[in-house]
């Protein structure tokens, strides 16, 4: 009871809180105020009983029961009689959105120039990706605020002037956040990073997003998505000894591969399903990110129940138990999957999966034969265990009884071994548990409650340039993710085999099977380690320092703060109108080149050192197309300026040819091949050419979430009616629009044709399609979809 007590004096979260003791857990727990955070369950059991009748009664999969429940206009999104699954476009209310700090950035750039005064939904900013792991939590945490201080700033002041949740550098990991505070069983959210889909481990539907659409929730515009397949996950047995639940994810990997799951949601069901905690069902939502799946969910269970209890959540879950009385938290019983996969948990034994790749799975017991085939060193240089994918109280109780059996033998580990915590929720549980404790004395670092070495923000010294072997209990293992050394392998497994291989130091050590020898000769075998689901004495707040209050109300007054050299920020100017002499035609535009084959976000707007200036659209459009390919030469990142003055060049980079072009207030187009802008929702992609000028790309086919985005920013992506035209446009020529303002003004059958003047002074039309609906067209003539917004306030 006494911990309890300092639980609830620490606690900032809790609004009159009550004691209640937990009937579900052993965990006696405080109630938090929790209106907004209950999903409205009347209203969304009220729409998929609409949705039922609207699909003839059909038995309903989960995932189809959360989207359908959060549709806009149901009628309008259903309506086809046609598959729906994999063909529609749903027009969706997502209920909250979450940013971490270096994707919010540009979001809220976004935001903030459609002129709200709030956001629609509930908002949180969480800081984690900024914070670099060096020598340990204190020092690292107070360096990182210190040189990202003005990205910080503009977070801060930027969320007190909207009523955003603002969670400082140190309150913990998005996704763990998220978890333990937001997610609630049957809502929709968003997520502006890829691993949003770990709150599934609460039985919702959380799809990792780019901040335009971030943005559309934000700014109340009805977010689109491609009804997804859904693959339904049939769960039997029960993991035992070793195997947890990341191995399961990691096992699934193997069979899905990175591709599987694209374009599908994974639902799990059976009866395999309740016998894993909430926060290990959020370890297998998080990774299916790495299989490219939409999200991942799971049917409400008693230990999301007690999680919710546990996390000062009680009043949604007596909310969800009665949802689920309702059936609107489970498939119906029938209910068809795309595809059905089957598993065993019984048969699972634990996987290591890599290097460079998440579905490279090896089980442990052939991991060793299969490092010997591959010629590597049988030597571990590091351990990592924690990140947003595991650092549950489970996960770290389980490792933290490893350490004690390593340490009653004389043992400690034998490479460095690095623990990140999830949260600051997290940590000052395990440290008043005796957790961290039992961690540093086998030789552990634990570090700043933040991302760290998962994306590559550990400092590390020892090994640069060398090649090496790391095993982590993160979910990537792209090349140099962790610490940019390309030839560092980086193996994923789960929290306890990466503990207890830490205390060997060898790959190919199985600890189901092998001993370790101590220096008295003897032999030590480790026995399979059990951990705690849930604390016995709840879980505490640790530095409430870090949090923000909830709901915050907006403060309009605030400056929000972006300094006046920043080269890493810059306020967004709202986009012109493209419209001038010709009324709703387009202006004569010249063709800045033609894009040859792929062409993927990643082309348009490269990452790697980019990053650093997300928040800076002068800065970032520097690298506009830069390793796209010109189709006239085949050249990479060369265009022609066919209007140079004297003394210049008529060859140069794209930027920087798109850059005279805005000089000379010349708006222009771009003719691009199939499948153009796929890939990752990235909006810099559509924002960067509508900076420089472009006000229409005219391509033989588009990914459909960049087209969108194109959209969004105010330029018109038009589809060659015939293909072979593409061929027939090139860099310097002139294309007029003829038909634009027919369509724009509602005549009906209206088609956009082209008339293009080629540089040898030929002239000839090519007719187009679009799928620009009525929005969309107001969207394009304000300038920007934001433009729209802001002009529609009172
Ligand atoms: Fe992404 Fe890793 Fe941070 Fe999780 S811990 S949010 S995976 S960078």
């Amino acid at each position: 009871m006494k911990m309890l007590s300092a639980t609830l004096r620490n606690s900032t979260l809790a609004a009159g809180p009550t004691l209640r003791r937990s009937l579900a857990t052993h965990a006696p727990f405080y109630e938090k105020d929790c209106s907004s955070i209950t999903p409205p369950y009347a209203q969304l059991i009220e729409k998929w009983e609409h949705v039922r009748e609207l699909l003839n009664n059909r038995p309903l999969t989960l995932a189809e029961k959360i989207l359908y429940s959060h549709l806009n206009d149901p009628e309008k999104s259903l309506s086809g009689g046609g598959k729906i699954r994999g063909e529609s476009y749903l027009q969706l209310t997502p209920q909250r959105v979450a940013m971490q700090d270096a994707s919010a950035q540009m979001a809220l750039l976004q935001f903030m120039s459609a002129g709200l005064s709030r956001c629609a939904v509930p908002t949180s900013i969480h800081c984690d990706h900024l914070i670099q792991a060096i020598d340990g939590a204190e020092s690292d945490l107070k360096r990182s605020i210190t040189s990202n201080e003005e990205v910080f700033d503009f977070l801060e002041s930027a969320a007190r002037k909207y009523g955003i949740e603002f969670w400082k550098p140190g309150s913990g990991i998005i996704h763990q956040i998220v978890l333990e505070n937001y997610a609630a069983p049957g809502m929709l959210m968003l997520g502006t990073d890829s691993h949003t889909p770990n709150a599934g481990g609460l039985g919702l539907l959380a799809i990792g997003v780019g901040g335009a659409d971030a943005v559309d929730a934000m700014t109340g515009t009805p977010w689109e998505l491609k009804a997804p397949q859904v693959v339904g996950i049939h769960l039997t047995g029960k993991l035992s000894g070793w195997a947890t639940p990341k191995d399961l994810i990691l096992h699934l990997a193997g069979k899905l591969t990175v591709r599987g799951g694209t374009g599908r949601i994974l639902e799990y069901f059976g009866p395999g399903v309740a016998n894993q905690s909430c926060t290990g069902l959020a370890t297998v939502a998080n990774m299916g990110a790495e299989v490219g799946a939409t999200t991942s969910t799971f049917p409400y269970t008693d230990n999301m129940r007690a999680y919710l209890n546990a996390t000062g959540r009680a009043p949604v879950a007596r909310a969800a138990d009665k949802a689920a009385s309702m059936g609107f938290l489970n498939a119906d019983e029938g209910a068809e999957y795309d595809e059905v996969i089957e598993i065993n948990l019984s048969e699972l034994e634990p996987t290591i999966n890599g290097p460079f790749t998440p579905d490279l799975a090896t089980p442990l017991s052939k991991f060793g034969s299969f490092v010997k085939e591959r010629g590597w060193k049988d030597e571990l240089s590091a351990g990592l265990i924690g990140s947003c994918t595991n650092s549950s109280y489970e996960d770290m109780t389980r490792v933290a009884e490893l350490a004690k059996q390593a340490k009653a033998a004389g043992l400690a580990t034998k490479v460095p071994f690095l623990c990140t915590p999830g949260s600051e929720q997290i940590r000052a549980t395990m440290e008043r548990d005796g957790v961290i404790n039992t961690l540093e004395d086998v030789g552990a670092v634990v570090l700043a409650n933040a991302c760290g070495p998962c994306i590559g923000q550990w400092k590390r010294d020892d090994m640069k340039g060398e090649e090496n072997a790391i095993l982590t209990s993160f979910n990537r293992n792209f090349k140099s993710r962790n610490d940019g050394n390309q030839l560092t392998m980086n193996f994923l497994a789960s929290p306890t085999i990466v503990t207890a291989m830490a205390f060997s130091g060898s790959l190919s050590f199985n600890p189901m099977t092998d001993a370790l020898t101590l220096p008295s000769g003897q032999l030590f075998r480790f026995t399979p380690p059990a951990g705690q689901d849930l604390p016995t004495e709840g879980f505490t707040q640790g530095n409430t320092d870090y949090y923000p209050s909830p709901t915050p109300e907006p403060q309009p007054e605030t400056e929000v703060i972006i300094r006046a050299d920043s080269q890493r920020l810059e306020l967004l100017e709202p986009f012109s109108s493209h419209f001038g002499d010709r009324g709703l035609e387009l202006p004569p535009l010249k063709v800045l080149m033609r894009v040859r084959g792929k062409c993927t976000t990643d082309h348009i707007s490269a990452a790697g050192p980019w990053l650093k200036y997300k928040g800076h659209l002068t800065n970032i459009s520097e690298n506009l197309l830069i390793t796209a390919v010109n189709d006239e030469g085949g050249n990479v990142n060369v265009a022609f300026d066919h209007d140079r003055a004297a003394g210049e060049t008529e060859t140069d980079t794209i930027p920087a040819v798109a850059k005279r072009f805005k000089a000379r207030n010349q708006p222009w187009t771009l003719v691009v091949d199939d499948n153009y802008g796929e890939g990752s929702a990235r909006e810099h992609a559509a924002l960067q050419p509508r900076f420089y000028g472009c006000a229409m790309i005219v391509a033989r086919s588009f990914a459909r979430i960049h087209e969108t985005n194109l959209k969004k920013q105010g330029v018109l992506p038009l589809w060659f009616a015939d293909k072979a035209d593409y061929s027939r446009i090139g860099s310097g020529d002139v294309v007029e629009t003829i038909g634009l303002a027919d369509l724009i003004e509602g005549r009906q059958n209206a088609a956009v044709k082209l008339k293009v003047t080629k540089r040898t002074g030929e002239v000839f039309e090519i007719l187009t399609k679009h799928t620009m609906s009525e929005d969309q067209l107001k969207w394009f003539c304000a300038g920007s979809a934001l433009n729209f917004i802001r002009s529609q306030m009172p």
